[in-house]
């Protein structure tokens, strides 16, 4: 441990955020950065507890307090080795995770103030690239190859320690690039994808195959030639509202549009008619999640006139929960940088149907006001219509509600699921968690032939 009073006199510093009349102008990453010795500051406010939180929250288990005591000692390079040997991409992590570590601090619990732990793996991940001491390595083969189909994070996840262990592996992907949602729904606002662009190189350079543009039946027919199979196929299907008037234009699902606009900030060109704009237009989010959120973000970066965010479910308390007391993650109000930039945001609604103008485009939605009563059994709240209706104006809609949890076939004993494909929606840093220990249970499985 560092300093064993800092905590008491250094407060909590985020690095912050551009101004919303510079950001909402550009898609840059939003967040910026702090100088190395206000980082390291920040580090030695860790306390290293006896019963560190932090790590238990963190389904990779990183070693938190361990790098934070490096990182305030300027010992940067052993705070590295300490995070890439749990966390194969904290340049991800350290960008867009929520943090589960940070709402278990005990210092969130004492002082509301946890330590920067996001920020702080960013900047471990970054000095490493930017000092060179995060390389390129190579291990000996042992002879096998493994399969993954899918290059999301839990994908390559799977595939960094399986190299490591000496497969010879190869990542399919059905897109031009690998990365996932991480690079083709997630904006660049969050996260630029340089960083993972400079990722997939790493992992070039370290061995790794990679084979886009290739869709994998994987129900009908894998690959042939590999010893074992990981699929880490994320969730395909978004949840759709099948309600009258689906058919109409305008609606789309969130990432047609968020998709489109990371392909375009890539090069890529699409006609008039193809386009995924919201420049113009009065645009309704169903759908009050992290999607609905990136969403938001987009449309006013493509100059929308207005944007509102609706949800069924009611809203939740505002800065505590006593439903969901520490160190548990905290059930509250969430409010994103989009958020920040202007929006409209409302609960407790369900949609009934579409309306259309005269060109079969949409122009409305007929809302109805929700309640939510608990279950007599002890089960989920019980929703219940009120009868109160009304319409909210939009010219553009955008379905935020979710993903199908995907179904698999009965596969042979050699393939292993991973991810979001494995569990359902989730998160990077549970997408990582989950591809690593795929790995593991795939080089079990090999060994063991
Ligand atoms: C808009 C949005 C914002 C999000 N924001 C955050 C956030 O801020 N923080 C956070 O932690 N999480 C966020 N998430 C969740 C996070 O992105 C996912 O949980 C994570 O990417 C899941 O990783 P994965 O590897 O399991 O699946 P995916 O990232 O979905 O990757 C699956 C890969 O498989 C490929 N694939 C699919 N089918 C085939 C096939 N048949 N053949 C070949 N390739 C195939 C796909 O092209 C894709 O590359 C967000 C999700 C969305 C949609
Ligand atoms: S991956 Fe997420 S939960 Fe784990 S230490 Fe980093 S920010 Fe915290």
């Amino acid at each position: 441990m560092g300093d064993p009073k800092a905590f008491m006199t250094i407060p909590r510093h985020e690095a912050g955020l551009r101004p919303v009349y510079e950001r909402i102008c550009d898609f840059s990453e939003v967040e910026q950065t702090l100088s190395e010795s206000e980082r390291r500051k920040q580090a030695s406010r860790c306390m290293d507890c006896g019963v560190p939180f932090c790590h238990w929250a963190c389904p990779l288990g990183n070693k938190q307090p361990e790098w934070q005591d490096a990182l305030y000692r300027g010992d940067w390079k052993f705070a590295w080795q300490l995070l890439s040997a749990t966390n194969d991409f904290p340049e991800f992590t350290g960008r867009i995770c929520p943090a589960l570590c940070e709402k278990s601090c005990t210092l969130n619990h004492c002082i509301d103030a946890p330590v920067t732990i996001r920020e702080n793996e960013c900047s471990i991940v970054e000095k490493a690239f930017s000092e060179g001491y995060a390389v390129p390595r190579t291990w000996p083969r042992n002879g096998k190859k493994v399969a993954v189909i899918g290059g999301g994070p839990s994908g390559l996840s799977t595939a960094m320690r399986l190299n490591v262990l000496g497969y010879e592996v190869t990542v399919y992907d059905k897109m031009a690039k690998a990365g996932g949602l991480v690079r083709y729904g997630i904006p660049n606002f969050k996260l630029d994808k340089f960083i993972i662009d400079r990722r997939i190189q790493f992992m070039e350079d370290e061995g790794i195959h990679f084979v886009t543009d290739c869709f994998v039946d994987c129900a009908k027919a894998l690959p042939e030639g590999y010893d074992a199979y990981v699929i880490a196929t994320g969730t395909p299907v978004a949840r759709d509202l099948k309600i009258p008037g689906r058919e109409l234009d305008g609606i789309y699902f969130a990432l047609q549009m968020l998709t489109q606009q990371n392909e375009i900030l890539e090069g890529q060109k699409f006609a008039d008619k193809d386009r995924v704009s919201a420049k113009g237009r009065k645009v309704l989010v169903i759908g009050g999640g992290d999607t609905g959120s990136d969403c938001i973000g987009t449309c006013h970066r493509q100059e929308a006139v207005s944007v509102t965010q609706i949800e069924i479910l009611p809203k939740p308390p505002e800065g505590y929960n006593p439903a969901t007391p520490w160190p548990a993650w905290p059930v509250i109000l969430k409010t994103t940088t989009s958020h920040e930039e202007g929006c409209e945001r409302r609960w407790c609604l369900t949609s009934n149907y579409f309306i259309g103008d005269e060109n079969g485009r949409v122009k409305g939605v007929e809302v109805e006001r929700v309640e939510w009563e608990p279950d007599p059994n002890g089960g989920r709240p019980q929703m219940k219509l009120t009868g109160e209706k009304e319409i909210i104006e939009c010219d553009m809609v955008l379905l935020a509600m979710g993903f199908l949890r995907p179904e698999h076939p009965a596969y042979a004993e050699n393939v292993f699921l991973a991810g979001d494909a494995k569990n359902g929606a989730s998160l990077v840093v549970r997408a990582i968690a989950s591809g690593r220990e795929t790995a593991r249970q795939v080089d079990e499985y090999l060994k063991g032939k």
